[in-house]
């Protein structure tokens, strides 16, 4: 899987239409400060479903939504689409191409799509589950979260070491088992019980 193109529009500094197409290799981008670097990646983090208005240095969502300049009106509307080359099936989807979309719009309306298609934030996030790209996921890193790694507890951050490498989602299934024998055993227990009473 790879990502081929970010599309932003009405989003933070980002009024216009922008296009942006990742090429084979490494993209890097540069830009002076307050140039919209971190924008981009704020774009990427929300189109994936991204919650938390604070966590994309607002108050409210409807902040990231252009605010306008001296020299340019606010916008009502902001909207970011990701694309994704899916040829190898990585995720788990029939398309070879996948597109989601968030809309968000000043009076609080918003939308999910895939691929063109109405979607709820689930499907969104059901369709990362697993593979490493989920909006929590370690696979972007901002500034901020650099120095927390750092300065984490060796136990956290064997839990950060443990995701990126793909073992949290074994220990959670893993977790998940055991419940489920637990209950399961109990179960068993109940019908002994049942049976000697018949009996
Ligand atoms: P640095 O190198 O300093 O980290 P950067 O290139 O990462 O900077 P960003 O932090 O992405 O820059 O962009 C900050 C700019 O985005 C600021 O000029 C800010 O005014 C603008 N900005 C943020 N939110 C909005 C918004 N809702 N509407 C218009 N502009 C916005």
């Amino acid at each position: 899987m790879k990502l081929k193109s970010l599309e932003i529009s009405g989003f933070k500094s980002f009024a216009d239409k922008t296009v942006i197409e990742f090429m084979p290799g490494m993209t890097g981008i540069v830009g002076p400060n307050g140039s919209g670097k971190s924008n981009i990646i704020e774009a990427i983090r929300w189109v994936m479903g991204e919650q938390s208005a604070k966590d994309l240095r607002g108050t409210k969502m409807a902040d990231i939504i252009f605010g306008g300049t001296s020299k340019r009106g606010a916008l009502n509307r902001s909207e970011v689409s990701m694309t994704f080359d899916n040829s190898d099936h990585y995720v788990k989807s029939d398309f070879n191409e996948i597109r989601i979309t968030r809309k968000l719009y000043r009076s609080g309306e918003s939308a999910y799509q895939i691929n063109g298609v109405d979607s709820r934030l689930r499907d969104i996030h059901e369709l990362f589950m697993d593979t490493g790209l989920g909006r929590e996921s370690f696979s972007i890193i901002s500034q901020g979260r650099v120095e927390g790694i750092f300065n984490a507890k060796p136990e956290d951050r064997r839990g950060i070491i443990e995701e990126v490498a793909g073992v949290y989602k074994y220990k959670q299934n893993k977790e998940r088992a055991q419940k489920e024998l637990l209950q399961t055993s109990d179960n068993l227990a109940r019908v002994a019980d049942i049976i000697h009473e018949i009996k």
